[in-house]
């Protein structure tokens, strides 16, 4: 699974988590929501039950007393006889079942006695000295009906009470009223034995006016206690009561107290007007605990959520690192921190699509292995990390470059211009002189560099058209000496059409035959004779030779197609030698030159060997010629290889010697058996005034003579070459001089034919 996928699905859990918790949060407060409410009504349900319960008990308590009150009056109608006070005396009795505390007769002048059932005897009373609201019951009871009047502090009794009031009638009239008292708190009694309150719970009488007339929890107060005198009531809690018992309904509400939410309810009393049966009980703190769960539920589900998204946020973390550093593995090199071609590619595929001016420049460092071994791997590091440097202090923002291979920088420039690229390159070329210079003052450091435009690419693909647009110039500009800077152009694109061309049609050209051994004669100096011959490849189309090795060779090294070639080449050369051998011709001695490629072939000496043995023909009169440059690249493996050709018997020769760098070492560890001199030997000698090159020449002669090697001279042109070779006891010859590469028969006529003697 792709990262962006990964990452993708981790913000889908994201929003999957949050999703669920909120909605686990809603359903939480929903379902906690309707419980509480639920439970609310339940619990304002039985107060109210409650409530009209006390008022009941309260209504039959005033209605009983009442009926106490006219039977007592129906006894003093039946005895008018008597005095008063007597009467009220013959009471006594049956006060002491009820529960009045005092007992008055009053006569319609107001005139009256009255019974304290706490004191002594019947006292004379006037009515209009007592207290107004008993005035107000009398009043009621001369009017014809009993009646009870409202709740008011008697100082004589130092109580609350309640006062009744019922006509005593006289032969049908009325003739007095007789008056009781009840001490409220009575109803305080019946609130409490009705034990509907839970014990911390209170049930109250009260009035509007906050006076409490009876409840359930004692105050040691003489008189009225005054609800909305309380300390430990807050204003907005009694303005809360002042509501209530403005409502004719019954109502309720609820408050938090020390921590303990108190439901109440107030219901009005019918029986007693502007006063309300006031309940206010707890839950012992169900509530708060039931809250404290679904708080603690919300704070769960809070945490959970918290944590998935930590977890999730932690692990998308976690692969931001791993991206940064798999990036840094995939996209950096290691030894100059610059990015890699893989990561320049990308950034250029990017800059394509924009309109941008690009140039991409390819820099290469002359000679690096050379440096590399004279110098040592760190020194060349150093190198490397330097030059990486100024580029990184070159380039301008927008621009980008990476470390391409060892010695290969690649550069993406906003220029559209030679001129420019070419102004650019010598101001990074001035620095890296300075820095070479402190580097290793006596090794100058030179650059080949291929340029080419994002303009020049009209193509598809235009980033693989412009990287191969690079290397195009590159290999010319590696073709140069010193700092070279090599442009693409429209030369170049008809080179790379022709090599288009070859690479489509190298396969079938091998397969139809098209590819011809030429050879070219080696003459042995000392006598004239034909000492051998060097194979060359010919690329023919109709009897004409269509494009030169030095045209093909290069790209079927660069595509790998040269081991086949270089295979089929030895193939023939082996094929020739049989076939003049069946003819009865000399055995000649030839030449094959060996791509770099062979020697990484598996078996590689084995084929060679199994290829000779096919055609029965002594590997020793076939010489495998290697190039210089590359002794050097794998000297290990070189060797090796050398080894176990000499073992089968081929010989091996050191082609363009002198144009690498092989140290005389290199080549006595190699056991080369013949060096081919570099044709520009015969130049610079032919042009030397001092003759210092012939005196290197004839080192390298006696030296290889030293060494056991035959030499062999390239590009002979002219009879003067040949002179001076045979001065310097240089074994053979070979070049224009003595033939061209020809045809395989004209050679056979030319060299080996009796007939045609050479
Ligand atoms: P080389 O191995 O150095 O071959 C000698 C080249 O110098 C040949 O070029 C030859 O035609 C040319 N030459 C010979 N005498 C003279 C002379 O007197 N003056 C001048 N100016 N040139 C002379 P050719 O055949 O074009 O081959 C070029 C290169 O291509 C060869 O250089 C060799 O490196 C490569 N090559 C040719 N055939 C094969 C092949 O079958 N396999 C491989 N791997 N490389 C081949
Ligand atoms: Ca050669
Ligand atoms: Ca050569």
């Amino acid at each position: 699974m792709g990262e962006k996928k990964v990452r993708t699905r981790l913000y889908k859990l994201i929003a999957a988590i949050l999703l669920t918790c909120v909605s686990i949060y809603g359903v939480l407060r929903y379902v906690s929501l309707s419980v509480a409410d639920l439970y609310l009504t339940s619990i304002y349900d039985r107060m109210e039950e409650q409530a009209i319960q006390y008022a009941n008990s309260f209504h039959f308590k005033l209605q009983a007393d009442l009926q106490t009150l006219r039977a007592m009056a129906g006894m003093l109608q039946d005895h008018q006889d008597q005095e008063p006070q007597e009467l009220l005396l013959s009471l006594q009795g049956a006060c002491n079942a009820s529960q009045f505390i005092r007992l008055g007769y009053f006569e319609e002048d107001g005139s009256g006695f009255r019974l304290t059932f706490r004191e002594e005897g019947v006292v004379p009373v006037a009515l209009d000295q007592l207290p107004t609201e008993l005035q107000d019951v009398a009043a009621k009871a001369w009017a014809g009906s009993s009646a009870y009047s409202q709740a008011f502090y008697d100082s004589h009794l130092d109580a609350k009470v309640l006062a009744s009031a019922t006509p005593v009638y006289s032969h049908e009239q009325i003739c007095g009223v007789l008056v009781s008292a009840v001490e409220t708190d009575v109803y305080a009694q019946i609130l409490s034995s009705i034990k509907a309150v839970s014990p911390l719970g209170t049930a109250a009488i009260i009035y509007n006016s906050g006076n409490v007339v009876a409840s359930t929890r004692v105050y040691s107060l003489s008189g009225f206690y005054n609800l909305f005198d309380s300390t430990y009531l807050s204003d907005e809690i009694k303005a809360q009561y002042g509501a209530c018992f403005a409502d004719p309904e019954v109502s309720f509400f609820q408050f938090v107290y020390q921590g303990d939410t108190c439901y109440n309810c107030v219901l009005p009393l019918d029986t007693l007007p502007g006063a309300s049966i006031v309940i206010t009980d707890t839950d012992h703190g169900i509530s708060n605990a039931v809250s404290e769960v679904v708080r603690m539920a919300y704070t769960m589900v809070a945490l959970f959520a918290l944590a998935s998204v930590a977890v999730i946020l932690a692990a998308l973390w976690m692969l931001r690192r791993y991206r940064a550093d798999l990036s840094q593995v995939a996209y950096f090199d290691r030894l100059t921190g610059a990015y890699n071609k893989a990561k320049f590619l990308l950034l250029l595929e990017e800059k394509l699509d924009q309109p941008w001016p690009c140039a991409v420049v390819s820099i290469n460092i002359r000679k690096f292995k050379y440096r590399n071994e004279l110098f040592g791997s760190a020194d060349s590091d150093l190198l490397l990390k330097e030059i990486s440097d100024l580029l990184r202090q070159h380039i301008r923002p927008g621009e980008f470059f990476c470390r391409d291979t060892a010695d290969r920088f690649l550069l993406c420039l906003k220029e559209a211009e030679e001129s420019a690229v070419k102004v650019r390159l010598h101001a990074l070329f001035v620095h890296t002189d300075q820095m070479a210079g402190t580097m290793h003052p006596n090794y100058p450091l030179y650059f080949y560099c291929g340029c080419a435009f994002r303009a020049d690419c009209a193509g598809e693909d235009p980033q693989q058209e412009l990287m191969s647009h690079v290397m195009m110039a590159l290999g010319i500009a590696k073709q140069g000496h010193q700092t070279t800077i090599s442009f693409y152009n429209a030369q170049l694109h008809k080179q790379e059409t022709m090599q288009n061309y070859m690479e489509n049609h190298m396969e079938q050209a091998l397969h139809e035959g098209a590819f011809h051994l030429f050879l070219q004669p080696k003459i042995r100096l000392e006598d004239g004779a034909l000492g051998g011959a060097e194979a060359l490849v010919r690329w023919m189309y109709n009897g004409v030779a269509i494009f030169s090795p030095d045209q093909f060779i290069p790209l079927f090294e660069h595509n790998g197609f040269c081991v086949k070639l270089d295979y089929y080449m030895v193939e023939q050369v082996c094929r020739q030698i049989r076939a003049w051998l069946d003819q009865g011709l000399p055995l000649v001695p030839i030449s094959v030159n060996q791509t770099r490629l062979l020697f990484h072939q598996k078996n590689y000496p084995q084929r060679l060997r199994d290829i000779a043995a096919a055609y029965q023909i002594p590997p020793s009169c076939i010489t495998l010629e290697i190039l210089e440059g590359m002794a050097m690249e794998d000297v290990e493996l070189v060797q090796h290889c050398v080894e176990e050709l000499h073992s089968y018997g081929f010989r091996i020769s050191m082609d363009d010697f002198g144009t690498g760098y092989s140290s005389l070492n290199t080549l006595g560890s190699l056991r080369i058996d013949e060096l081919k001199l570099d044709r520009s030997f015969m130049v610079q000698a032919k042009q030397d005034q001092k003759g210092n090159h012939r005196k290197i020449l004839e080192s390298i002669i006696q030296l290889s003579k030293k060494m056991n090697m035959t030499t062999v001279a390239e590009g002979v042109e002219s009879a003067d070459s040949e002179q001076m070779l045979q001065a310097l006891s240089c074994d053979f010859g070979q070049g224009y001089y003595y033939s061209k590469p020809i045809p395989v028969l004209e050679f056979q006529q030319r060299y080996l034919e009796p007939s045609h003697p050479a």
